[in-house]
């Protein structure tokens, strides 16, 4: 059986006209194929509002119970879609997770989904229905409800997805797939037609915030091809799959880029052993993730050492940096947040010599200064000044010919 997955975010489900919407589509879509199952999202910026809810009352709710209040965002979406899709004559059932047979791991707010038992699901497509599930929730093994983190309908709906051999799982969203670069920042900036799994998880740890992680892992560990596209017009959107087909001809697929950036200097940091255990530890235990790191060589037995964390944490980071700096002899360190995150990334790069030195070249003509370069083997990352960021785009954008596809 050919099934389809369908998965729509908040903002395409924001509404009851937009609601109407989406069942017009899902009905248009019906004819492709032998089944469809629509995973939803909240209503708008309803986890936002319920979380702040929350907040009103507890400053550190129980988890458990966040939990129980988050679900329901989706699981009110679920059943307004599914009485949509009957106010039009299509037949469908709205299920929760639990009632999906999504099952999670115990750990509430970032639980992940360790088995999907079909049954129902099944059972529901075999009498002709649309299955409307709620997304983002599961169940543990206590049957209590718990949610996969922000953004988790987009790994409900590719989880569903590899459960039922579906060909392909679609997310619909509000834009038109993943662009070359920030379309806000970069106009000539077009969807990707293709991009692989890898480029894909790069592009989000570096930037680019379309699909959640976690989803595009799952895909790629089971081979299924996640499509995302507009759900307010038809265009062809963006396909990541294994073997994107434009690899020859297009060495870098885009430029992603991120302002949630802070620099951290240790200066004259002895050198010696054990030192860049001492101070990252302590940041790992508090949950900080240190990104780009340089140490510097020394000549007189010092050396600084810079790293860069996200800006929200640079608080909690300042807070420990002091004592870690007396606690190895350092001569103390400077913070500054007025820096930003430039990459570029494309599967391309392994086998083109040339893609670095056109970045540098790139960034040194628009008097762009470079403080830090990380790469892995698909991706180039430059940290620099905040102001400039629009520039490097921009200019990058337009270096690797990206507007061009
Ligand atoms: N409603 C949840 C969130 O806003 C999950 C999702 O939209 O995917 O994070
Ligand atoms: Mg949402």
């Amino acid at each position: 059986m050919a099934y389809l997955v369908q998965k729509y975010g908040g903002s395409s489900v924001a509404t009851p006209s937009k609601i109407r919407g989406v069942a017009k589509r899902v009905q248009k879509s019906l004819c492709t194929c032998d089944g469809i199952v629509v995973v939803v999202s909240a209503m708008g910026d309803t986890t936002d509002e319920l979380i702040s809810l929350a907040h009103r009352l507890n400053d550190d709710p129980p988890s458990r119970e966040m939990d129980m209040l988050l679900s329901t965002g989706e699981t009110i979406t679920a059943p307004l879609l599914a009485m949509s899709l009957a106010a039009i004559g299509v037949d469908a059932v709205s299920l929760t997770g639990l009632q999906a047979g999504i099952r999670t791991s115990a750990s509430h707010r970032k639980a992940r989904i360790v088995d999907i038992i079909p049954e129902r699901i099944l059972e529901e497509l075999a009498r002709g229905r649309i299955v409307v599930v709620a997304g983002f929730q599961g169940a543990n093994e206590q049957l209590d409800i718990t949610t996969l983190g922000r953004g988790g309908s987009d790994t409900t709906a590719v989880a569903l997805a590899t459960a039922l051999r579906a060909e392909h799982c679609e997310i619909y969203t509000d834009v038109r797939g993943v662009f070359s670069a920030d379309p806000r920042i970069v106009p000539e900036a077009v969807p990707i037609p293709e991009i692989s799994y890898a480029e894909m998880l790069e592009f989000a740890a570096v930037g680019a915030k379309v699909m959640h992680p976690r989803a595009v892992e799952i895909g790629e560990a089971y081979d299924m091809p996640i499509w995302v596209r507009s759900s307010f017009d038809d265009s062809g959107g963006t396909i990541i799959c294994r073997h994107p087909k434009l690899e020859d001809r297009q060495k870098v697929r885009g430029i992603a880029h991120e302002t949630d950036v802070a620099k951290i200097t240790m200066l004259r940091v002895p050198d010696r052993p054990g030192i860049a255990a001492a101070i990252f530890g302590p940041l790992a235990e508090h949950h900080i993730n240190v990104d780009v790191i340089l140490q510097n060589v020394g000549h007189d037995g010092t050396t600084d050492l810079s790293f860069t964390i996200s800006a929200s944490d640079l608080r909690a980071a300042e807070k420990l940096v002091g004592d870690i700096a007396h606690s190895i002899g350092a001569d103390g360190y400077e913070a500054t947040s007025d820096i930003a995150k430039v990459s570029v990334v494309g599967t391309g790069m392994l086998n083109t010599p040339g893609i670095a030195a056109t970045m540098f070249r790139t960034l040194a003509d628009a008097g762009i200064n470079i403080t830090l370069i990380s790469t892995s083997e698909i991706r180039i990352t430059c940290i620099i000044d905040r102001e400039r960021v629009r520039d490097a785009v921009q200019a990058l954008h337009r270096a690797y010919e990206l507007d061009q596809l």
